[in-house]
């Protein structure tokens, strides 16, 4: 590799021919990496695969001295050493993974000057022995990964990341580079602010994924509908499939594999080396399936990735974007496929209420929850409602499933009303606890036990939802969820109440707009049409 001295510089894109063996630079990347070689400060927004890396290590390689990376993610960092070592890049890492000795070697190497990137997850830098050796050696440049983990507006908050303002304060001569690959214009404000970096510039690559296929489809039966998917359309691919509990994992694996598709699990509560061995299985071999919680995926580098899908709702549109964004890196046809219920809806309002913290995290949470859920909801292009929560402007795609079947809308007034009422009648036996279920039976007229039991045969709406089916009664109660008309009580049931809201539509002030449950999950077929 070209070594750095004080003499000439080389020059990026003979290092990106020579090293890298790639011939031009991709969007914007020539321009943040003269930046950074010149010694400016630069913050950088590129989606999953844009081509970050390069960014800092080019720079690097460039200048003189070690670039140190900051990286939450401490079992990546062996793997990137090694890639980069292949590449005859004189790279190491310094993490809690290590024992003595080999931390010695690597800051012998750095002081000897013979490294040309050290990788340092955040906590080192509280030490101050670790502060005191970089003080010691010559520093290229710092590189901030995952900047985003500094937010804690944002989804992935680390604390040790508040620390990382101290980089400037004991370095103000050394350049920054801060990168990440999800953030909206707020969280981008608080990562300039929280790490000192008003004044670098910003790069802010687009979000769009256009050859990602972004579907939504209303839950039925999750394994099953998944099945569906895999076999018609996915047959033989590589993908993810996210699901909220580890459970669900376990049992989802174990389902695929029954059914013939070769499935391995993915979360934390699993030993270490058999995490680690179904990861490298997953990065190396074709057709795999990953069935992970959301413990997997951040920095993983697989390129043909054919489908992500989600089998809970995700709890922030942050996530989603991130997760759904590790499909088609090598820029083929993917799919991201989420199927998404009422009980995801009841679910994670119970777990936002029941969530350790203040209120001001809760509202934080509640606030990511209905952005997500607009999401899923909403009778636009998805693409569209995605950039537009990243500040970014888009056309209509034309390939989500929202553009090919272009859901309508219908006045669900009265049904709302009718729901409305019942949960009011509902609230004022007092104690009562029920969950949708019990309101849908109520409205459909159907004479449970518990409904006789309970005597609610005598309840004004019993029997007065009849005109509309279950499935459309569950997506009734789904949408008012989602559109903040009814709320879940914290009491562990999933009891549904009114809000501040509701009582405009039961007085008949406010009109409900509501988006028709697609038939059956009409399933999008479009693979050919771009
Ligand atoms: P990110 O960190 O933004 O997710 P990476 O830095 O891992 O993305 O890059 C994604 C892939 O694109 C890698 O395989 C990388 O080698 C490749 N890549 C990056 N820049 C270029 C380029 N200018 N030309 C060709 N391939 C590139
Ligand atoms: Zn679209």
């Amino acid at each position: 590799p070209p070594t750095a001295d004080d003499g000439p510089r080389p020059d990026p894109l003979d290092v990106l021919g020579t090293v890298f063996g790639y011939d031009s630079f991709r969007g914007e990347q020539a321009e943040i990496i003269r930046t950074v070689v010149d010694g400016g400060d630069a913050l950088v927004l590129m989606p999953t695969g844009g081509g970050k890396s390069l960014c800092y290590q080019i720079p690097a390689l460039v200048r003189p001295g070690t670039g140190v990376v900051v990286s939450p993610l401490i079992a990546l960092m062996q793997d990137q050493v090694d890639a980069l070592s292949a590449l005859g890049v004189r790279a190491g890492f310094l993490n809690s993974t290590q024992d003595p000795d080999q931390r010695r070697a690597v800051e012998r190497d750095l002081l000897a000057g013979e490294l040309d990137l050290l990788y340092l997850a955040p906590e080192r830098l509280r030490v101050p022995a670790t502060v005191e050796l970089l003080d010691r050696a010559r520093i290229a440049l710092f590189a901030i990964d995952e900047a985003h983990c500094v937010s804690q507006w944002g989804h992935d908050f680390r604390p040790d990341y508040l620390e990382l303002s101290m980089l400037h304060e004991r370095w103000p001569d050394v350049p920054r580079i801060a990168l990440t690959a999800t953030a909206t214009a707020q969280t981008r404000a608080e990562i300039a602010t929280r790490l000192q970096l008003e004044d670098a510039r910003q790069f802010v690559a687009s979000f769009d994924r256009p050859n990602i296929q972004y579907r939504i489809v209303p839950k039925a039966s999750a394994r099953s509908q998944l099945l569906d998917l895999l076999r018609t359309e996915h047959a033989g691919d590589s993908g993810i499939v996210y699901c909220l509990s580890r459970a669900s994992v376990e049992q989802t694996a174990a389902f695929l594999t029954a059914e013939g598709i070769p499935a391995l699990p993915y979360h934390a509560g699993l030993d270490r080396r058999v995490r680690a061995a179904n990861q490298s299985r997953f990065l190396r071999e074709d057709g795999l399936v990953m069935v992970a919680t959301i413990a997997f995926g951040m920095g993983i580098d697989k390129p043909d990735v054919r489908f992500v899908a989600h089998l809970d709702l995700p709890k922030s549109v942050e996530g989603y974007y991130q997760e759904t964004g590790r499909a088609g890196r090598d820029g083929l046809p993917s799919t991201a496929w989420l199927a998404y219920g009422l009980q995801d809806v009841v679910q994670q309002r119970r777990m936002i209420d029941t969530s350790e913290g203040d209120a001001a995290h809760r509202r934080r949470l509640g606030a990511h929850l209905d952005a997500m859920l607009a999401l899923c909801e909403t009778v636009t292009c998805r693409r569209v409602q995605m950039l537009a929560y990243f500040g970014q402007d888009g056309q209509a795609c034309g390939n989500c499933d929202t553009c090919l079947t272009p859901p309508e809308s219908w006045d669900g007034t009265v049904p709302a009303q009718k729901l409305l009422s019942t949960v009011v009648r509902l609230e004022r036996e007092r104690g009562q606890r029920y969950g949708a279920g019990h309101l849908v039976d109520i409205l459909l007229g159907k004479q449970t036990p518990r409904i006789t039991q309970l005597g609610h045969t005598s309840l004004s709406t019993f029997g007065l939802g009849a005109d509309l089916s279950e499935g459309e009664w569950r997506g009734v109660v789904r949408q008012l969820l989602a559109q903040g008309l009814l709320a879940v009580d914290g009491d562990g049931y999933g009891t549904l109440r009114v809000t501040e809201e509701s009582g405009a539509v039961l007085r008949g002030e406010r009109e409900v707009r509501l988006r028709r449950e697609p038939e059956r999950a009409a399933r999008v077929r479009s693979r050919g049409s771009r």
